[in-house]
């Protein structure tokens, strides 16, 4: 399908200017455009039928990795940066994890993080791993005005966030606390395509190497990006054995609601929480203690 015509193409090159022109719009006629890995797709299918499209990629201050003042990556940092930033270690080393299995070559060095986030794929690795990591999300409005929100406040559910219309997001920021470590795992049925389901970890370590904070979120099922409270809660004051790990996960597979469609039932779809909270506990324990 080809996408329904579209009267005007812009490519800002400052914050303002991409703002103000969303702004010269009504919500829904002009879209911003990350690395179209997504929204091509939605227009061609014209499940999104723009009259102009905002494109983001000239925005020098929208890209990249600062780790000064804590982590800062740009919206339209490219999965295949994240996939390769060394500085990407222990509490925020899932970020690599997720970027270096999204989708194929093409995806990975067009793909950006802003850009998944704000599209909030049902089955989508980062909004998954970002919440697991307790990102925060800046978004810049018409107005000049900025606000961040909280990734638990952030993601609403499939397809949506609480990015207004007129929003553009511009950066994530991170914790960067000593003493932990994070780890993402998917399991699909081709290898790097979007997760049937997915585990992300995030967890710090007391003097003794037992687990004193704990954020554990999955890919993969019905209700999209999802905390996983009951396994957060088991998981508290663990050192990491797998027995200590296999309580946690129980309790989550006994939280969630897992379906069945054509990839895998509800019951497979369990299991690979269970084998993929292991592999996951195993690497978030070992950075946490500088192992890895
Ligand atoms: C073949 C294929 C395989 C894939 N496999 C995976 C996979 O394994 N795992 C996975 O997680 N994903 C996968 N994806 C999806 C991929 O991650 C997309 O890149 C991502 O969903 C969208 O990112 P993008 O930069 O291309 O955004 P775009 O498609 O350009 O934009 C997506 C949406 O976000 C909005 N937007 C973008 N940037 C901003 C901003 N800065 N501020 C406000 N709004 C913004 C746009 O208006 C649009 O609504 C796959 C995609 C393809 C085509």
């Amino acid at each position: 399908m080809y996408p329904a015509i579209i009267e005007d193409y812009q490519r800002p090159e400052s914050l303002q200017e991409a703002v103000a022109i969303l702004s010269g719009y009504e919500p829904g006629d002009a879209i911003f455009m990350a690395g179209g890995q997504s929204v091509m797709q939605a227009m061609k299918s014209r499940m999104v039928r723009p009259r102009c499209v905002v494109d983001l990629q000239s925005i020098a201050e929208l890209k990249g990795i600062s780790s000064a003042n804590g982590l800062h990556i740009g919206a339209m940092t490219r999965y295949v940066e994240i996939a390769g930033a060394v500085e990407l270690a222990g509490a925020n080393a899932a970020l690599r994890d997720a970027a270096q299995h999204v989708g194929d070559r093409q995806v990975r060095n067009r793909g950006t993080i802003g850009g998944s986030c704000c599209w909030n794929y049902v089955a989508s690795c980062m909004p998954a791993v970002t919440l697991g990591l307790g990102a925060i999300f800046h978004l810049l409005d018409p107005q000049g005005k900025t606000r961040a929100v909280q990734a638990d406040d952030f993601f609403l559910g499939p397809l949506e966030t609480a990015r207004g219309d007129h929003e553009l997001l511009t950066h994530l920021s991170f914790e960067t606390t000593p003493r932990s470590g994070s780890a993402y795992k998917k399991w699909g049925l081709v290898t790097d395509a979007l997760p049937v389901v997915g585990v992300c970890l995030k967890l710090s370590l007391d003097a003794a190497g037992r687990c004193s904070a704990v954020r554990m979120s999955l890919s993969g099922l019905p209700a999209g990006a999802q905390r996983a409270p009951a396994g957060e809660a088991a998981l508290m004051g663990s050192d990491g054995s797998r027995e200590s790990v296999a309580r946690a996960m129980e309790a989550v597979v006994d939280s969630v609601e897992c379906h069945s469609d054509k990839w895998a039932d509800a019951h497979y779809r369990q299991q690979l929480i269970r084998t993929l909270g292991q592999e996951v506990a195993a690497t978030a324990f070992a950075r946490a203690r500088g192992e890895q």
